[in-house]
C-alpha cells in the first residue's frame, strides 16, 4: 500500500451512502458508478472501502481550501461578486486525460498524483466554517476533486454553513443517483455539472456513462436546484457543429433558463494533442447555444476575448444586467430579487437582497485562508 493510501485510510469514518448487501459486501450509492464492493476491497474512487460490511469515507482534512470568486465555479447566477469559500479533498469517480486538478483527483488513481500528500490538511468542519467567517464568504462550495465522493464530509460542513446563513453548492461531473441528491438536497442552494459531451463513447473514454449525467442534469433542476452547465469545448472531441446543437438542444428541453457556459480548453495532464480553443470556436457554440433557445449562455476561460458572451441581458427586453470580465464584475443592475430594472422580467437565479451592496471591481483572483 503507498504511503497516500495509508494516510488516507486512516482519514475516513464510517459513511451513509450505501446498501448492506450478503456477506459483508456492499453497495455504494455515492455516485452513479454504484459499485459493489466487497469486505476489504475499494470503489472505483479508491477513497471508499468496505471494512467489514461497513463503507469508510473520507473524513476530517481538505486538500485544498480556497477564498475563490464565485464567477470561478463558474457560478454567474449565484449571489455575483460573492466569495465563495471552497474545499476540496482528494479522489475522483473519473479519470478526465485534460484534468486540470489531476493532482488532486487522480490521487490512488495515477501513482504520478502521490505528490498530493503535501495538500492534506487535517480540520473539522467548525474550523472550514471559521475560515468562511474570516473571507467573508457568503457561499459554501465542494470543488477541486469530484465532491460526490466524499458527500458525507460535505454535508458536515453544509450542516453548519447553512445555520451560518451561507449558501451551499456542489461544482461536479454530475455522475448522480436519487439517493445522493436526496441526502443532500436539504444543505444545497446550487450545482453545476460539466456536460463534457453528447457522446457515450467520450464519455466511456473519461470513465463515465452520458445518460448519467443527462439524469443528474435533470433530477438536480426537478429538485429546485439552481443548476449551471459547463461544457469545456476540446477541439476534436465535442466541438462540432451537430454535438454543440445536440448539447444546447438537451438543454433547452429541461428549461432555458440554465445557464450554459461553453470554456475554453487548454493543454492540460495527457490531453496535449488538440489545439487550444480558439476565440472563434468558443463564439460559435456560444452562438448556437443562444440560437437554440437558451437564455443565458456564457464563453469562458478567454476573458475579454469573447465580447458580450461575458455578461447577463434581460432575456425579454435585452437590457445589460450584468457586465464581467473573467471573474470581475464591472456593473450590476438587476433590481431586488433579480428583476429586470427596465421591463421587469424575473431573472432565474438566486440574487444578492441588496444590489447596492455587490462587490464590483474586484480582486477577480482566489487567496489561500
Ligand atoms: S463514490 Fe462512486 S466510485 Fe466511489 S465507491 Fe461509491 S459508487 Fe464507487
Amino acid at each position: 500500500m503507498s504511503r497516500l493510501a495509508h494516510i488516507l485510510d486512516q482519514l475516513t469514518r464510517a459513511g451513509e451512502l450505501y446498501e448492506s448487501l450478503p456477506d459483508k459486501a456492499l453497495r455504494c450509492c455515492a455516485c452513479g458508478h454504484r459499485c459493489l464492493i466487497k469486505e476489504g476491497r475499494r470503489g472505483i474512487c479508491q477513497v471508499r472501502f468496505n471494512r467489514d460490511g461497513q463503507i469508510r469515507v473520507p473524513w476530517g482534512y481538505v486538500a485544498a481550501l480556497q477564498a475563490d470568486p464565485i464567477e470561478k465555479k463558474p457560478f454567474f447566477h449565484l449571489l455575483p461578486g460573492s466569495t465563495a469559500l471552497t474545499f476540496g479533498m482528494l479522489g475522483c469517480d473519473f479519470h478526465c486525460n485534460y484534468c486540470q486538478n489531476w493532482l488532486s483527483s487522480q490521487a490512488m488513481r495515477d501513482p504520478a498524483s502521490d505528490i498530493s500528500i503535501r495538500y492534506i490538511r487535517e480540520i473539522t468542519p467548525e474550523q472550514v466554517i471559521e475560515a468562511a467567517r474570516q473571507a467573508n464568504a457568503s457561499a459554501m462550495v465542494s470543488s477541486y476533486n469530484e465532491p460526490l465522493i466524499t458527500s458525507e464530509w460535505a454535508l458536515a460542513i453544509f450542516r453548519l454553513a447553512k445555520e451560518a446563513g451561507m449558501k451551499c453548492a456542489y461544482v461536479s461531473n454530475g455522475n448522480l443517483t436519487p439517493e445522493v441528491l436526496a441526502y443532500l438536497t436539504p444543505y444545497l442552494d446550487a450545482y453545476k455539472i460539466d456536460l463534457k459531451s453528447m457522446q457515450d463513447k467520450n464519455y466511456r473514454k473519461l470513465g463515465g456513462v452520458l445518460q448519467n449525467i443527462l439524469d443528474g442534469i435533470r433530477l438536480t433542476h426537478d429538485a429546485g436546484l439552481l443548476v449551471e452547465v459547463v461544457t469545456l469545448v476540446v477541439p476534436g472531441f465535442n466541438d462540432s457543429n451537430e454535438e454543440l446543437w445536440e448539447t444546447a438542444r438537451f438543454l433547452t428541453g429541461i428549461s432555458p433558463d440554465i445557464p450554459w457556459h461553453v470554456t475554453a480548453f487548454h493543454k492540460s495532464y495527457k490531453m496535449t494533442d488538440p489545439d487550444n480553443t480558439s476565440p472563434a470556436t468558443l463564439l460559435r457554440a456560444a452562438e448556437i447555444g443562444r440560437e437554440a433557445g437558451l437564455r443565458y449562455v456564457y464563453a469562458g476561460n478567454l476573458p475579454g476575448r469573447t465580447g458580450e458572451y461575458e455578461d447577463t441581458f434581460c432575456p425579454n427586453c435585452n437590457r445589460s444586467l450584468v457586465q464581467r470580465t473573467g471573474y470581475i464584475i464591472h456593473s450590476y443592475q438587476l433590481g431586488e430579487n433579480g428583476t429586470c430594472p427596465n421591463c421587469g422580467t424575473g431573472i432565474s437565479g438566486i440574487w444578492p437582497g441588496e444590489p447596492g451592496q455587490v462587490h464590483l471591481e474586484g480582486p477577480g483572483r482566489p487567496f489561500l485562508v
